[in-house]
């Protein structure tokens, strides 16, 4: 078995569609599960949506029918039968998310979230799942949320591995064991990014959760590998965004690959590799533009990179939090600090203490970073920078630090010996 995540570039319009398609042919007569995210940039749209219907903005049908005609316009492309089925899946899901938005929120913003916006993947996996069945590659859709198990943390969802891993083994296995084994191999088709608690109701993962649930299947099914098909030839030592002369990462260990995704490279979700590291099993990296290329492996090989890699995060905020009465920064003062973290779930991404001081930097949201800083006022003298950027070197030595500090103000600076993190400003 063979675990196979199309991110929402891969499935963004009818073309890459069509491409996913000769992907999945190229791997004829084996066993594979394909985990897709939604389309484009709908997860975003359907972002706008939620926050349009829960605080009753009036442009949350605009949305709906953007949202409605460019998922249309894909099917129309790739369905030339206007009586395919396919036609009536896509209409029912947008006519529940229409029932939704007429009527009141009744639960909190982040449950009707999830309701909402994991209809992103739903979509996108009936199309590509029907799509792979008009041309050949016979497969199965199956509902994510009939086997992944979480928590009712919405927008967050927690796994439960035991249940999870036991629905697999009863209502999924059966179909890629049972006879006829062909020569064909046997697919299906999932969805990314969502789950359901143990009373049904729609959960999501976190933003860019769909590797996290491919890692999830390959792990519950005991894969081969997965592969993560991308726009980018691979995993890249900085991103091409903000670097001129980056280069293909061909091997990473798991441990490299953890921390590189936890500074926040947006190649790899943070989450993924622990679930493929527990039983073995690589993560191929490759380019959907040339399939055939050997792209980035990540597995259990022990070799550091062999060159410093770069992570760039911009809309960074500083928080210097020191206690009102100039005394110390003590155990007691940052265990409530980190419980306040906690509690909003923000992640730091760097922190240094001095004896009166405790520094973060966090990512700017403008939800959660005001009404934090809030709560921490009532205690504690707050002060902050907004719109840093923070770069983390892995593999560093001074002429990279150098490198990236060409004008800027560093304002904190940590460093430990294969890892240094600057938090800073272009200089005026
Ligand atoms: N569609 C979701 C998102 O954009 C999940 C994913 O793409 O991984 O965040
Ligand atoms: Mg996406």
């Amino acid at each position: 078995m063979k675990v196979f995540k199309f991110g929402g570039a891969s499935v963004k319009d009818a073309s890459a569609i069509i491409n996913v398609a000769k992907i999945i042919s190229l791997y004829q007569g084996q066993n594979l599960v394909v985990v897709v995210s939604a389309m484009g940039k709908v997860t975003n749209m359907l972002e706008q949506l939620t926050k349009a219907y829960y605080y009753k903005k009036d442009n949350a049908f605009e949305i709906l029918d953007q949202l409605r005609e460019y998922h249309h316009q894909i099917v129309q492309e790739l369905f030339p039968d206007n009586k395919h089925h396919i036609y009536n899946e896509i209409n029912n899901v947008f006519v529940e998310i229409e029932w939704a938005i007429e009527e009141d929120a009744l639960r909190e913003y982040d449950y009707e979230y999830d309701q909402i916006v994991s209809t992103g993947e739903l979509l996108s996996s009936k199309i590509v799942s029907a799509y792979l069945n008009l041309n050949g590659n016979v497969n199965k859709w199956l509902d994510a949320r009939d086997f992944l198990q979480t928590d009712n943390t919405y927008r967050e969802g927690k796994v439960n591995w035991d249940s999870t891993q036991s629905i697999w083994n009863k209502d999924i296995m059966p179909f890629f064991n049972a006879e006829p084994k062909s020569a064909n191999g046997k697919i299906m088709v999932t969805q990314g990014f969502i789950g359901a608690t143990s009373e049904n109701f729609t959960t999501t993962l976190g933003r860019e959760g769909s590797d996290y649930t491919a890692a999830i299947v390959a792990h519950i099914s005991n894969a081969e590998n997965l592969t993560i098909w991308k726009d980018v030839p691979g995993v890249l030592n900085a991103d091409p965004k903000w670097f001129d002369d980056t280069e293909i990462l061909k091997h990473i260990s798991y441990h490299d690959a953890i921390e590189l995704a936890y500074y926040g490279a947006s190649v790899i979700h943070p989450k993924t590799i622990k679930p493929l590291q527990n039983k073995n099993i690589p993560l191929l990296v490759k380019s959907f533009v040339n399939p055939q290329s050997q792209g980035t492996t990540i597995d259990d090989n022990p070799t550091k990179l062999p060159v410093a890699s770069f992570i760039f995060k911009v809309n960074q905020v500083l928080v210097s939090i020191s206690p009102k009465d100039f005394s110390f920064i003590v155990e007691e003062n940052l265990s409530d600090i980190f419980k306040l973290f906690a509690d909003y779930r923000v992640k730091i991404n760097v922190m240094q203490n001095t004896a009166l001081k405790f520094s973060v930097c966090i990512d700017f949201d403008e939800r959660k970073t005001p009404e934090l800083i809030e709560q921490l006022r009532k205690n504690y003298n707050i002060t902050f920078n907004d719109n840093l950027e923070l770069v983390t070197i892995r593999y560093y030595d001074q002429k990279t630090i150098e490198r990236v500090t060409i004008n800027k103000q560093v304002f904190l600076e940590l460093k430990s010996r294969n890892t240094v993190q600057m938090v800073m400003k272009n200089r005026d």
